[in-house]
């Protein structure tokens, strides 16, 4: 990234501000003052303002409680996304980890990491998400089954998912896969309706009940290691 966003993004100042100290030569960038604000840096790059280094946050974890009506995406042509609600200097670096419908609500991660939102995602590891959905018409002990054993959608068979009836029209479930609209398909496909589905966990990493709709805050390490 350019030298000015580095500087802008690590907190140091607003991109003017930090042109501004660009062009006055308090800028050292490897040991060589810069008076380019667009010279390429990067995390590995030894960023000095006056002599003191400037970091670069390296991973950022987040725990978001998504409301409804936001998109879990990075486009900001559509609706808003959930990095909108994100307030950060690193913002323009973070995405979601995976998707929930615009109408889910729940545990989103948000995070610069690549490498763990891939591996989070992969259904090779298997990694579950546990939902709460609240049904249209009531749930009997024979879709309870079929959710266990498998639902053959169109494209796929999901794999066996633990399932808990909560109440008639309330069901628990956690599903390793996590294709496109899966729990709304699944009860499509029992001749039900998701009329409201939200995340309480992904992995062993539950949703902190504290936080508000729209309100999110930073993983602590020992929530990171229940992720996985
Ligand atoms: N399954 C869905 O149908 N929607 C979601 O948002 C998540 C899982």
């Amino acid at each position: 990234m350019r030298l000015d966003k580095y500087l802008a993004n690590a907190g140091t100042g607003s991109r003017s501000a930090v042109k501004a100290m660009i062009k006055k030569k308090r800028v050292e960038v490897d040991g060589t003052v810069v008076t380019d604000p667009k010279l390429e840096t990067d995390h590995d790059s030894t960023v000095m303002v006056d002599g003191v280094r400037i970091l670069l946050e390296s991973h950022i974890y987040i725990m978001l409680n998504k409301p409804k009506g936001v998109i879990s995406s990075t486009e900001k042509e559509q609706a808003r996304t959930v990095i909108d609600l994100i307030d950060h200097p690193q913002k323009d670096e973070l995405f979601p980890v995976g998707r929930l419908d615009k109408d889910t609500t729940g545990l989103l991660l948000i995070t610069n990491d690549g490498k763990f939102a891939h591996e989070l995602m992969s259904p090779k590891h298997k990694v579950g998400k546990t939902y709460i959905a609240e049904l249209r018409d009531e749930v009997s002990q024979s879709d309870i089954q079929k959710i266990e054993h498998g639902i053959p959608l169109k494209d796929f068979t999901t794999a066996p998912a633990a399932a808990m009836k909560l109440a008639a029209r309330k069901v628990e479930l956690t599903i390793t896969e996590g294709k496109y609209h899966q729990v709304k398909r699944m009860f499509q496909y029992l001749e039900n309706e998701v009329i409201d589905l939200h995340r309480t966990h992904i992995g062993g990493l539950r949703l902190d009940d504290t936080l508000p709709k729209g309100h999110y805050r930073r993983l602590d390490e020992n929530e990171f290691k229940l992720i996985k």
